[in-house]
């Protein structure tokens, strides 16, 4: 187990209640860190819709969910602060007034938690055919990290979203064999994507099977070589050539522990002050997971609770410190003339 250092501030969740979390605790001059259960920062905007276009945050016209995430972890990276991915955190302890936050492999303290873990941490929704099971990081994955790992071989992309179509672009020329399966003929996915891959399914570079699922894992000598897939409506099957699977079948949220923590809950959500307190003194919530009379779920609310979140964690910690941050355009952190 790594023990990391101790830190004021401790954030549960990297989406975009929690980046801007960590950019205000820099501001504050207070230390913290992020830990999220995705490989990557964003939440809800680089799981599950990057290619969309959001219209109501502040200041922006239109911008991408993925440009919005990327000028959140810029925003943040002024104070060089941890983002630690990958990590999903599984229980909390509280001693001697620190925090400490725990996932498989690692411990998190420190003085103050937010928790901007919003509709609970994603994972991989899984192939729901037992077939594929014995095979999941053996053959089939559901986390793509590193194209050029896929160089030469015959892949199978099953799913209808952005995800599979983005891999099922980025891999032609890389993979020596790219087959799309979805379970229908309509996808949810951005467009120009979609005629991409049709466009090469067109002229014979991957093979597109709507309407099909998987049947069966076809394996040799303990690897994948073939699936067996079935077309559900002429209830036919079909046998194709693959040496990995990559289901991108969305992600499931669960909020797992945070539920077990002693705050309290409305429809699993940590009901808070006006001043985001949950009721367990140096616990707040931002963002989605948290309710409140006249809540809204958005990301523009979000911003806004995760500001009055860290002031409150930040004066807690530091007694001091006042709660009003006073304006950033007068603060001295950013090279700017104090009030
Ligand atoms: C398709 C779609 C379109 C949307 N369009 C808009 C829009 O146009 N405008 C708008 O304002 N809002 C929109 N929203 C809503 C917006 O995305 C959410 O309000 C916003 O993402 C909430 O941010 P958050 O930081 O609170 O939570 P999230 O974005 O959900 O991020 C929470 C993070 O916490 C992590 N986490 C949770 N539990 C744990 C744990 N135990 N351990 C580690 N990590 C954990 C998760 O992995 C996740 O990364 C849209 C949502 C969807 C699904």
């Amino acid at each position: 187990m790594a023990t990391h250092d101790i830190r004021d501030i401790s954030i549960i969740g990297g989406g975009p209640a929690g980046l801007f979390a960590l950019f205000y605790a820099g501001m504050r001059g207070a230390t913290a860190q992020i830990i999220d259960a995705l490989p990557q920062p964003g939440g809800q905007l680089a799981a599950l819709y990057p290619e969309k276009f959001i219209f109501d945050v502040a200041g922006f016209p239109k911008v991408l969910a993925k440009d919005l995430v990327s000028s959140l972890v810029q925003q943040a990276g002024q104070f060089q602060q941890p983002i630690h991915l990958g990590q999903r955190i599984i229980g909390l302890e509280e001693a001697d007034g620190i925090f400490t936050l725990v996932t498989a492999t690692d411990r998190f303290p420190s003085r103050a938690v937010i928790i901007a873990a919003g509709i609970g941490a994603f994972s991989p929704r899984r192939l729901p055919q037992a077939c594929a099971e014995p095979w999941y990081g053996k053959g089939i994955h559901d986390v793509v990290l590193e194209p050029k790992q896929f160089a030469g071989q015959h892949v199978v992309i099953i799913g209808g979203g952005d995800s599979a179509f983005d891999w099922a672009h980025q891999l032609e020329g890389v993979a020596k064999g790219i087959t799309l399966v979805h379970r229908s003929d309509r996808f949810r996915a951005h467009q120009a994507t979609v005629d991409a891959v049709m466009a090469s399914a067109a002229a014979g570079r991957t093979a597109v099977h709507t309407f099909h699922e998987l049947a069966d894992v076809i394996a040799e000598d303990g690897r994948i070589r073939a699936l067996e897939l079935r077309d559900i409506k002429a209830k036919t099957t079909r046998r194709v050539d693959c040496d990995v699977v990559l289901p991108m079948l969305g992600f499931v949220s669960d909020m797992g522990v945070l539920l077990e923590w002693g705050l309290q809950l409305e429809k699993d959500e940590i009901v808070v002050t006006q001043t985001m307190e949950t009721g367990r003194p140096g616990i707040w919530a931002a963002g989605d997971v948290n309710t409140y009379p006249g809540k809204l779920k958005l990301i523009a609310t979000g911003f806004a609770e995760s500001a009055i979140a860290v002031n409150q964690a930040v004066h807690w910690v530091y007694p001091d410190k006042k709660v009003n941050p006073g304006h950033s355009s007068n603060l001295a952190v950013f090279g700017q003339k104090d009030d």
